[in-house]
């Protein structure tokens, strides 16, 4: 271990040297199965081999020219996304925070062409939007922003899953311009919203005139067993919509995507990154995209999706201590009634890779890839880790 790399993260004692499905192996060649796919990012497996050979492939051919010129497999992807997703233009960059950053400068642009000089941009309780300044500014936890003041002005905060608490918002403030929000909290916990509350909020943003800004880096490219979480939604389109994590299954690249009142907004000069839909990350991003559609994983994140939640809830709820099992596809929280972050190394040391968010959600994020088998290791071996702790927290408690 090196003391060169600036420790801005709490890492845990592995290092891991190859990947392939769902499994890791690290350097002394111990295998993990893996349920978390590095926070949403390789939602294919690690190097699935489409994407593989697509990344070897461009690398061959073409890696980098600049925004200044056309970039064919930009455009290629820009109207794959659209088709997908049923909105009009595409911006891309390197990540989500960069996504996120794309619609906080469209908000406030969108708000000045409404002749409001201080736009400000409605956003939730318990969100994630990333560690740039803006958008740690729009993130619901204080953890993220102490220590880096002054944040962004132009935020107003109100509870999530709560549509009465966003129309008070939005009568106190006429300088509302946008609704920025994830359609599941993340990072937040797994918190899934009432089945009304994104039309809701599309209804209000509608009426009001308000940008409707959803973050689906988390929650978009089949994660859900949708292509985007809002199109379980009939016929709810947002006006912005943030891509990144699973968009390119370990490739960095980020996508703001517009439509409806957000198309036009950006023109020539008004952003760009040099980065940013370059064609080494535009040719993963096809081959992740193309990979979904001709394997079926819509209908597969469904089917498991549905099994594992139905496992889970048969081992765990009810048990004393767990507090909720909770699933949107393949997006699994398990809250228990206390703090569980030590539950991740002694899943690490067994062999599993998972996470734990909100201090006691056990969160888990499974490549979409898993087949039965592996799914039935991941409830098993949750579950007994889970109910495992839970037994020994009682033992402690009584001692
Ligand atoms: C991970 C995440 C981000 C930040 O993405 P980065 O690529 O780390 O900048 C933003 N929003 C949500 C919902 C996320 O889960």
């Amino acid at each position: 271990m090196t003391e060169s790399v600036m420790p801005t993260y709490g890492r845990l004692d592995v290092t891991f040297s190859e990947g392939k499905g769902a499994w890791l192996t690290d350097t002394d060649g111990k295998r993990y199965l893996d349920a978390l796919s590095g926070i949403a990012v390789c939602n294919l497996g690690h190097c699935h081999p489409a994407v593989t050979r697509a990344i070897q492939h461009q690398a061959e051919t073409l890696v980098h020219t600049s925004n200044m010129y056309h970039i064919a497999l930009q455009e290629k992807l820009a109207d794959k996304l659209t088709a997908l997703s049923g909105m009009d233009q595409v911006f891309f960059c390197n990540s989500g925070a960069e996504a996120n950053e794309a619609a906080i400068k469209i908000a406030r642009k969108y708000g000045h062409s409404k002749g409001i000089d201080k736009p400000v941009v409605i956003v939730m309780d318990g969100s994630f939007h990333g560690r740039t300044m803006a958008t740690l500014t729009a993130t619901g936890n204080a953890k993220v922003q102490v220590g880096f003041d002054p944040l962004v002005p132009g935020f107003v905060r109100v509870p999530y899953n709560d549509l009465d608490a966003l129309r008070m918002a939005i009568g106190h403030w006429p300088e509302a311009v946008a609704v920025l929000l994830e359609p599941v909290q993340g990072e937040g916990g797994i918190k899934i919203p009432d089945s009304e509350y994104l039309a809701g909020v599309r209804a209000i943003c509608t009426q009001r005139k308000l940008l409707m800004m959803l973050d689906e880096v988390q929650t978009g490219i089949a994660r859900t067993g949708k292509w985007f979480a809002y199109q379980h939604n009939a016929e709810l389109v947002p006006d912005v919509m943030t891509l990144a994590k699973g968009l390119g299954n370990g490739m960095p690249i980020g996508a703001c995507l517009v439509a409806g009142n957000a198309v036009g907004i950006l023109q020539a000069g008004n952003h760009g990154s040099t980065f940013g839909g370059n064609p080494l990350a535009c040719s993963a991003a096809l081959s992740v995209l193309n990979t979904i559609e001709e394997d079926g994983i819509l209908g597969h994140v469904n089917v498991l999706g549905k099994q594992m939640l139905e496992g889970f809830q048969q081992r765990l709820l009810g048990k004393a201590g767990v507090k909720d099992v909770r699933a949107h596809g393949m997006m699994f929280g398990i809250e228990l009634s206390m703090p569980c972050a030590e539950l991740v190394k002694k899943a690490l040391a067994e062999g599993l890779l998972i996470n734990v968010t909100a201090e006691s959600v056990i969160r888990l994020l499974p490549p979409l890839i898993l087949n039965v088998e592996e799914s039935q290791m991941i409830v098993d071996k949750v579950s007994k880790l889970v109910l495992e702790f839970l037994s020994s927290q009682q033992v402690e408690s009584v001692a």
